[in-house]
């Protein structure tokens, strides 16, 4: 049945918490279908475009359905860049987050020892790139005994990236009793080979877009030569003047050229390319999704999934390699049913990929003159004026259920024996807190971190500068988040 209300679904009031301070009014269409049938623990294969919640989808139900008390991971979601896998993950975490749901975020480019630490700790939900949880799996490091849910996420983009056998290989060692859910924005038939072979009599919901991206964006394109695209680039960007944009180039020589090109004249920029070390890429991902540059240059490594709010433009520097791509690159304005502008660079010799594009979206982009040299110098001031104030700083998703909730740091860890009861113990005989007070708690060596739900962090903060933990007073201090 089809519910329009989170409160008619079967949901604990931790989930229900979550997802109101998310501001998830009502259900997205694919949530309609695959939250009901996850929570009665059936296979099922959803084709579905990035933004229509589909992360939300799988995430809402397994954060149900696992168990807290199992110390061992119970779901393992696939997703095909780390970046997803990142975001994923976050988002995995905000919906369970007073469930006190522990997720990791295993991928490559990553050291392989803080994982496997990671992973021996108590974790609910695993989300990895193929090719990293592969590595896991062969050294033994990740115990995948009691994984009850499989995801996998962005399928198609799993194929095109040639991962298929590594999620192969991973299904065949996982445990036969378990629901799989697979997502994909298109079902080539590898895929449909792949669900025949591992799934069980999956249902298969289809959600088509009431409306697509490439019907919601405004598209234009302009006629350039390659040696004029900088010039082009730094008009239409004075014109334009957004407030938040992503510069595609089709290299990582070319996102370095331009970035340059843009640090030069001062822009407040980043970039993003697979060149670039895993930690950079995430912090710079991490800034722009916070607002603290307006200008992005990438490879598509920033095409794929990755959700930033209120992107106004999106440029293609370089023409993608194909119709999907381009879907793909533009999707990242116009988000949830938002309206947004893309504009491509096209080049004389490159009018075959513009057709196959054409093609593939069924109407052709407009195209537009250059802007002249007086509707540029009459657009200067204001573009000046708005590069040189700062942007606005963008609150985080999880930034609202954080706020009722402090993290502490406790400067006593494994090598003083410290364990979760201990904490727990004394925090629980502190007048006015009980264990439902209590988030995660994470013991490292010399280190615990505990968070401190319902804003009783101040509470607990001024008692434990009193009360000995395991019988001696500790160092206790906020953590900033
Ligand atoms: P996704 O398709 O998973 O990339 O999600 C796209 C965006 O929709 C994310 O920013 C989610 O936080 C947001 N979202 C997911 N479910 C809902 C909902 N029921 N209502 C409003 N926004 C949602």
């Amino acid at each position: 049945m089809i519910k329009s209300n989170f409160n008619d679904y079967p949901l604990s009031s931790e989930l229900l918490k979550a997802i109101g301070m998310l501001n998830f009014k009502s259900p997205t269409r694919v949530q309609e279908q695959v939250i009901p049938a996850v929570l009665k623990q059936k296979d099922i294969i959803v084709k579905s475009q990035t933004g229509s919640g589909k992360t939300a989808a799988f995430a809402i139900p397994i954060c149900e359905l696992v168990d807290w008390d199992e110390n061992k991971p119970q779901a393992l979601v696939l997703t095909p860049t780390r970046e997803l896998a990142v975001q994923v993950k976050e988002d995995i975490f905000n919906i369970g987050r007073f469930k006190r749901l522990k997720v990791s975020a295993i991928f490559g480019k990553s050291p392989f020892y803080n994982q496997e630490k990671e992973l021996k700790q108590k974790t609910h939900v695993v989300v990895g790139t193929p090719g990293r949880i592969i590595d896991h799996l062969e050294r033994e490091t990740f115990d995948i005994s009691k994984i009850r849910y499989l995801v996998i996420d962005e399928a198609d983009e799993m194929l095109n990236m040639g991962f298929i056998e590594q999620i192969e290989t991973i299904i065949t060692s996982l445990p036969k009793e378990r629901v799989t859910i697979l997502l994909s924005a298109t079902i080539p038939k590898d895929i449909v080979a792949l669900c025949t072979k591992y799934m069980k009599e999956p249902i298969s919901v289809e959600i088509e877009e009431q409306n697509p991206a490439a019907d919601r964006i405004w598209q234009e394109r302009y006629s350039v030569n390659q040696k004029d695209k900088i010039q082009l680039l730094r008009d239409i960007t004075i014109v334009e003047n957004p407030d938040s944009c992503i510069i595609f180039c089709n290299t990582k020589q070319t996102v370095d050229d331009v970035y340059n090109e843009l640090e030069n004249l001062k822009y407040a920029c980043g970039k993003i390319h697979g060149g670039m070390e895993q930690r950079d890429r995430l912090r710079v991902m991490n800034d722009f999704k916070k607002g603290y540059f307006r200008y992005m240059v990438a490879t598509d490594v920033a095409a794929r999934g990755i959700d930033i709010d209120d992107i106004t433009l999106v440029i293609n520097y370089d023409i993608p390699k194909d119709g999907e791509s381009y879907v793909h690159r533009i999707g990242r304005t116009g988000r949830i049913n938002r309206e947004g502008r893309a504009i491509t660079f096209v080049t004389e010799n490159e009018s075959k990929l513009l057709q196959d594009i054409h093609q593939y979206i069924g109407k052709e982009i407009l195209l537009k003159e250059r802007p002249g040299k007086e509707t540029v110098n009459s657009s200067k001031q204001e573009f000046v004026e708005k590069i040189n104030t700062t942007p606005e700083v963008k609150e985080t998703k999880g930034a609202q259920l954080s706020k009722e909730i402090m993290k502490l740091h406790i400067n006593a860890g494994k090598k003083t024996k410290m364990r979760p009861v201990d904490i727990v113990g004394t925090l629980c005989n502190i007048k006015g807190m009980t264990a439902e007070d209590i988030g995660i708690i994470n013991i490292v060596d010399i280190s615990t971190f505990v968070e401190i739900l319902n804003n009783k962090g101040e509470l607990a903060f001024r008692e434990l500068q009193k009360t000995p933990i395991k019988g001696r007073l500790r160092k206790v201090s906020k953590v900033e988040t």
